[in-house]
């Protein structure tokens, strides 16, 4: 393990303690003796200042031409490629998730940056031929200013890529609030993007907890919000970018349904359901949490996958023959054991888990047991409330559509999945599912940054994060028209009959 370091805020591209002095410290959820630094928890001085650099730095940002932008994006990548190693420790020591999967984490920031990069010689607007003669017409997009990002600790390099490098690529700056649990990777990141020669100003870290996310929404010069976390943060985040009619994109929690027909490759749902349920610790907006399964099968799954979770190991995400790792924090643990106890009181059976595991090292962690029930009935808490920790509902049902009826009657609409050897069947779940994101075959995580990526409902606003379609939370539409006819063309009266 490496010494403990003292981290600082970023503002206007210097290294500098937050105005109050207060720090806080990010330890290690798998073992929490293991301190891993101190952080600063900032508050709304820090949060001025930092928009106040944003905003000097936007005069000459906005005006780089693109492509100029994209090669400081494609050097930081090269960068992040070169560092995802360690990058990838950094983050397991400070999250949680095992090395795998933070490896993939990374990727992910890296395929983002890649993506962005490319779309630096692209911003496509469109051009389209006018009403009247000797007139050209076309859309641009253009940016908005500062832009606030508030992100979560789950994903702690790909959510702040999602934000950061869209919102460059289009020539705005950002001032961003990691989440205090794992601010590492976030500054690990604007590592790279300093590296390649990033601007000072462009981009600014806050670091800190509740005296940095209100006010940065709520400074005047911040134009764009863009926020993941919960769906009940958002609604408070909601009502204060209302209050200064701001563009606000959210991305917050979700209830995955994995459907399983009576026709499906069970080999091939256990698999699926295990990394889709038990993935990252089951912290996942897209976690597997239902698996809504044809009564025929539903019970040699659920033996089947008990006998495989049981034999899945929990421990230190750095030691690479484990499977799963600890929970982020004391709070998550806490509200898992709330919940399988109200599992248990709802009349739903335990079929393995259910408890935290706290035998020699482990006792350091937060650690908790692989856990699922089976008998679970749609209305029941556990199959309505986002829980974010490694407990599968297994619900009967005995058709497709009751199955799709189920799986969209919760209050969230992320991602979904069906397992059906039935090509029917799998395009009516396609059509009726109501989330953002639903997989035939596969279980409800593994998006990819070039499709979007968002959900329907309590998880979203209507904006989506990847795609191009990133690129509308973070500019704004600019129509221009050229009259070169040398007179007053007046649209809808000259051209009329
Ligand atoms: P959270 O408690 O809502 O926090 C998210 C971020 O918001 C943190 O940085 C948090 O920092 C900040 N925050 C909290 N209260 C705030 C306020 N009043 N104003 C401004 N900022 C505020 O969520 P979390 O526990 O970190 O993350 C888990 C949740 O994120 C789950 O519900 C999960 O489904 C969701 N998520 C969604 C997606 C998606 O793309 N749909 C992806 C990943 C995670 P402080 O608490 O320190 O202020």
């Amino acid at each position: 393990m490496s010494e403990p370091k003292i981290y600082q805020n970023l503002i206007d591209g210097q290294w500098v303690a937050p105005a109050n002095g207060r720090t806080t410290e990010n330890r290690n959820p798998a073992d929490t003796r293991d301190l891993i630094g101190s952080f600063p928890d900032s508050d709304e001085h820090d949060v001025r200042a930092a928009v106040d650099a944003a905003q000097r730095a936007y005069a000459g940002w906005r005006l780089l031409p693109a492509p100029k932008r994209g090669e400081i994006l494609f050097k930081a990548a090269q960068l992040l490629v070169e560092r995802k190693e360690q990058f990838a420790r950094d983050m397991t020591r400070e999250m949680g998730k095992v090395l795998k999967e933070t490896r993939g984490d990374i990727q992910e920031a890296i395929d983002m940056m890649f993506f962005m990069a490319g779309e630096g010689r692209r911003l496509h607007g469109q051009t389209t031929p006018s009403e009247l003669p000797n007139k050209f017409q076309m859309s641009v997009r253009q940016p908005l200013g500062v832009c606030g990002l508030i992100t979560p600790w789950n994903f702690p390099m790909a959510i702040p890529s999602w934000k950061i490098l869209p919102a460059l690529i289009i020539g705005n700056t950002v001032v961003i609030k990691p989440a205090p649990d794992t601010p590492l990777s976030t500054y690990n990141f604007v590592q790279c993007l300093v590296d390649a020669g990033l601007p000072a100003g462009v981009v600014n870290i806050v670091a800190g907890g509740a005296g940095v996310g209100e006010p940065l929404i709520q400074h005047p010069d911040v134009k764009v919000i863009s926020f993941t976390g919960s769906t009940r943060t958002g609604a408070r985040v909601t009502e204060l970018a209302g209050a200064g009619m701001k563009r606000l994109s959210l991305e917050m929690g979700g209830k995955n349904p994995m459907i399983v027909l009576a026709d499906a490759d069970l080999d091939l749902v256990v698999e699926g359901a295990l990394w889709g349920a038990f993935g990252t610790s089951g912290q996942r907006c897209t976690a597997t949490s239902r698996l809504i399964a044809h009564r025929a099968v539903a019970g040699e799954l659920a033996e089947r996958l008990a006998e495989r979770a049981e034999q899945l190991v929990v421990g230190n995400g750095l030691d690479e023959k484990n499977d799963m790792g600890p929970q982020i924090n004391q709070m998550q643990l806490d509200k898992i054991i709330d919940y399988v106890q109200v599992g248990r009181n709802e009349g739903a059976r335990l079929v393995c888990g259910g408890s935290r595991l706290s035998a020699g090292d482990l006792g350091h962690g937060y650690f908790h047991q692989p856990t699922i029930f089976i008998d679970v009935r749609r209305g029941m808490r556990i199959a309505q409330e986002e829980i974010f920790g490694p407990v599968l509902s297994i619900i009967p049902i005995e058709s497709l559509d009751e199955a799709i009826e189920v799986a969209n009657d919760v209050p969230y609409g992320l991602s979904s999945a069906i397992y059906t050897r039935d090509v029917n069947a799998a395009f009516r779940a396609m059509r009726d599912l109501y989330t953002g994101i639903v997989y035939v075959n596969a279980p409800t995580i593994g998006a990819e940054i070039h499709l979007p990526f968002g959900g329907t409902k309590g998880t979203g606003n209507g904006h989506r994060e990847g795609g191009t379609q990133v690129l509308d939370v973070f500019s704004e539409w600019k129509s221009l028209y050229i009259d070169y006819s040398g007179g007053l063309q007046r649209a809808q009266i000259d051209n009329a009959e």
